[in-house]
């Protein structure tokens, strides 16, 4: 039998509030005010093992196997000046204008995770203590967006600013404090034109973010999934639940919100698990809640693929090249999707699906 989403031992649990054990502080980054920031909630939250580095090189994360390297890096926070590349904003279809990092890496544990492909060597969380000028930063990239700026269907959003690249900013926030900064910057800032901040998350401790002045300037969306992808395979983050129950407390304090569906597998019993998860949904939320939602379905490439089976070498998540299509990026980079007739048959219904339990919810892509 299916086990339901909304079961209650989940029902009642307290979101996570993320503790690394470990937290190195860069040269550089000791002199910046939100390191300031950083250390104090990393002193409240009981950490003890804090490293100032004489250098802006991080150590300390080689020995042992490739086991004990994973797991001191996911445990571990480094406080880093961000490089020039993080402050030249690139685009990011379909989500976003720009891509706007205020930190790099993530401590949870999800067995398909994109950033696995992305980022290269230990898996450390990496927060910009530069706060300020990548904040600053924004005002340049306001009225040049080309991605949702140039969409007729989403030019109403303004120029958009996606958070969630490289992290789970809210998984963090606890020892960061870098969401609440970004969200009450972009809700007070007199900019050109409009502008919406993205974000997408995992977690669900949205206390600290209700009460900020965030002017309707953010999304914030929860990524969500059926019980037999995210019970299975997104170990370190809050239940599918507390994600939706945070994301209507978010509503009700007035944030535009969002449903990311990611990713989507057509996994044993799939048309009731998601139909499930669309009811769990629409009970989340209040009834005039600005509403989007986002389809994305599983893809991997050939690195992230070994990456992962590195990681999690048990894994029982499909990862078949001869079960999927290829797809081609623009500078040829191969990922694999699931062939055509298995993409349609999910797409069409989803379509359905959502129109008929989320039926005030604008949907902006499927991919
Ligand atoms: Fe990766 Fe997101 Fe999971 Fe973090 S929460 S491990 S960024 S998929």
């Amino acid at each position: 039998m299916l086990k339901p989403v909304m079961d209650t031992a989940a029902r009642t649990r307290r979101p996570k509030l993320w503790t690394p054990k470990h937290v190195l502080v860069t040269r550089s980054a000791a002199e910046r005010p939100h390191t300031r920031e950083v250390l104090a909630r990393v002193e409240a939250a009981g950490v003890t093992d804090v490293t100032f580095l004489r250098s802006d090189r991080i150590s300390g994360l080689s020995g042992g196997d490739e086991r004990a390297v994973y797991a001191r890096a996911k445990a571990t926070l480094a406080v880093v000046v961000s490089p020039p590349s993080a402050r030249k904003l690139q685009p990011i279809a379909p989500s976003a204008d720009w891509r706007l990092d205020l930190a790099r890496g993530c401590p949870a544990h999800c067995q398909y995770c994109y950033l696995a492909g992305s980022l290269g060597g230990p898996p450390i969380t990496r927060v910009y203590a530069d706060l300020d000028e990548i904040l600053a930063g924004m005002d340049a990239y306001v009225g040049h967006g080309r991605v949702t700026s140039a969409d007729a269907a989403r030019a109403a959003e303004g120029t958009t600013f996606e958070a969630s690249c490289y992290t789970d900013p809210l998984g963090i926030e606890p020892v960061t404090g870098s969401l609440a900064a970004a969200i009450s910057h972009v809700g007070t800032h007199s900019f050109d034109g409009p502008v919406q901040l993205r974000v997408t998350t995992k977690f669900g401790a949205v206390d600290e973010l209700l009460d900020l002045p965030h002017g309707g300037r953010t999304r914030i969306r929860a990524s969500v999934n059926a019980e037999g992808v995210a019970g299975r395979f997104e170990g370190g983050t809050d239940p599918v639940s507390g994600r939706l129950t945070g994301l209507g407390a978010l509503a009700r304090a007035g944030y535009p919100v969002g449903l990311t569906i990611a990713p989507i597998m057509p996994v044993e019993g799939w048309h009731e698990q998601y139909t499930e998860l669309l009811t769990a949904a629409a009970d989340a939320l209040p009834a005039d809640a600005d509403l989007t939602v986002e389809c994305i379905t599983h893809r991997f490439t050939p690195g992230s693929k070994e990456v992962l089976e590195s990681w999690y070498p048990r894994t029982k998540l499909e990862m078949d090249p001869e079960r999927r299509s290829r797809k081609f990026g623009k500078f040829g980079a191969v990922k694999y999707v699931y062939p055509a007739t298995e993409m349609r048959e999910l797409r069409a219904w989803f379509t359905d699906a959502l129109a008929a339990q989320l039926p005030a919810a604008r949907s902006l892509y499927w991919t």
